[in-house]
Parts: structure tokens; sequence; C-alpha cells
């Protein structure tokens, strides 16, 4: 079937981080994270399914990180948590449901919450205290994005890859109706 065929109309993009610009900003945070759990094993938790592909290419940093610094001994796991929030499109409700859970226990380890973006912060408080009554040694999150304007309820990130107007974004990892996941950059749908 021809494009023109096609029933989906598409929408306007505006491209607001390039894929250079992500790339940069990862390799730094890689850096930092290495250098905060230098010694520790480190659990990554990446919140699906936004998260897919910003957990690849962070860890990946990370890894060359330690590389980097001489740091042969940390070992980083990955874990996926599937959530889904009731809601509509456009605002979440702050009640979630786990969809997908983890596969090994998090008891006593250092946990590293890895979010696409953070946009009331209603997701990140339940998956906090859902993971802290699994008892892990510590728990940081790191956002990708995050639209402070749109803030119902406030915690910390520890890790933050850009700050963002209150705007839909796509790309990276984010969708629109399940599309545009496989983007290289951030774009806001216009
Ligand atoms: P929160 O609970 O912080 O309001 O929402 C977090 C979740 O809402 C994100 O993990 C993401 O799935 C979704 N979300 C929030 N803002 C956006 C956005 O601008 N674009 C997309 N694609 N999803 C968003």
């Amino acid at each position: 079937m021809s494009p023109s065929h096609s029933p989906w109309s598409e929408p306007p993009l505006r491209v607001l981080i390039t894929a250079e610009q992500i790339a940069a900003r990862n390799a730094a945070l890689g850096r930092q994270i290495a250098q905060d759990y230098a010694g520790e094993d480190l659990t990554v938790i990446g919140v699906l399914k936004g998260s897919f592909v910003f957990v690849a290419d962070l860890t990946r940093e990370i890894h060359r990180a330690q590389r980097e610094l001489g740091q042969s001994g940390s070992s980083v796991t990955i874990e996926f948590l599937g959530l889904e929030s009731y809601g509509d499109e456009t605002m979440t409700s702050g009640v979630v449901k786990i969809t997908a859970d983890l596969t090994r226990p998090i008891e006593g380890r250092h946990v590293l919450v890895v979010e696409d973006i953070i946009d009331t912060g209603l997701t990140m408080a339940y998956l906090r205290n859902n993971l802290s009554t699994r008892h892990p040694a510590s728990i940081k999150v790191c956002a990708l994005l995050h639209k402070p304007a749109r803030t119902i309820q406030p915690g910390p990130i520890d890790y933050l890859g850009f700050t963002i107007d209150d705007l839909f974004v796509i790309g990276y990892g984010l969708d629109y109706q399940q599309r545009y996941r496989n983007l290289p950059y951030i774009a806001a749908l216009e």
C-alpha cells in the first residue's frame, strides 16, 4: 500500500531535543552514576514501556564510565517493571497497576529507578512506596525528562536529563497512541 493510502495522517512534530543532545546528556549521567555507585552493585529498574531506549543507552554509558574510571568490580543488573496508570491520555490519575513485576527480589540492593518522564509525579510516588516495601538498600530516581509546571506530587529526582515546558512529547521511547517510540529524538506533538 502506498503511503498516500495510509489511514493515519501524520501530526506535525517539532524537534525539542536532538539525538546528539540526548547522547551527550546520557554520557554525563552515566559518569555521575558510575562515580556515585563506585564499588557498589546496582539494580537499574526501567519503567515500561517508555524507558526502554533510555535504559539501553544509559546503562551502556554507565559501563563506559566504569571502565574509564577503572571500576571493574561494580556490577549492574537490569530489571523492568510494567506500569499502567488509570486515567485519560493526557493525565494520570495516580492509581497505578503493575502489569509486569520484577523478576528478582531487590532486598538489600541499591536500586536506581529509570523513568522516561516525570509529569505530575504521581506514578513515581506510587513506585517509590511500592519498591520501599521490598526493603532495598537504597532507592534513587533517574528521569530523562521533567515537566515541573505539572507537578502534583513532588519527589526527589536524583539524576535528570532535561527539564521541559508543559508540552506533550514523543520519541526516544515515548509514545502517542503507541507510535513514535522509535524516533531517535524528543519532539513535541503540535
Ligand atoms: P506522572 O505520573 O508523572 O504524571 O506521569 C508519568 C507517565 O505519564 C510517564 O511515565 C509517561 O508514560 C506519561 N507521560 C507524561 N507526560 C508525557 C508526555 O509528554 N508524553 C508522553 N508520551 N507520555 C507522557
